[in-house]
């Protein structure tokens, strides 16, 4: 069985159930509405958009990505700026998530530098130790 279809409206052969394949009528798919199967009852969320339609199974809403009717309906040269905007946006997070490693790499680094320091501090204790001890003996 299929999740999810998305389809052109003037193509009948895809306006179909997505359990059982019944026709569906696109009139009946209006947005962001559920649909039911009249023959297997099976529930699916519809997503409209002008001439096309994407039908997803109600028990996967995660798989639905409603893309806002502000862009659907936006001239061409403004959805060309958000498409842009959108690929900036995600660029940026894989830009975001690289960072995001330097930091801990540096992070354990500077652990690592600490642990040293740290080790260096007690060395010098004790040699400061022993050479008052080898002092002390002297006297
Ligand atoms: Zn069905």
């Amino acid at each position: 069985m299929a999740v999810k279809r998305s389809f052109s409206l003037n193509n009948k052969s895809h306006c179909i159930c997505l359990k059982c394949g019944a026709q569906i009528l696109p009139d009946d798919l209006k947005d962001d509405t559920v649909y039911k199967c009249v023959r297997c009852g099976q529930e699916m969320t519809v997503d409209r958009y002008d001439s096309r339609a994407v039908l997803t199974v109600i028990e996967k809403p995660e798989l639905r990505r409603r893309i806002p009717p502000e862009i659907m309906n936006a001239a061409p040269q403004q959805k060309a700026e958000i498409a842009r905007l959108l690929q900036e946006n995600d660029s940026l997070k894989d830009q975001l998530h690289k960072a995001d490693g330097k930091i801990k790499e540096l992070r354990k680094e500077a652990r690592d530098w600490e642990r040293a320091a740290d080790g260096l501090a007690r060395m010098i204790e004790e040699i400061k130790e022993k050479e008052g001890a080898a002092a002390g003996d002297t006297k």
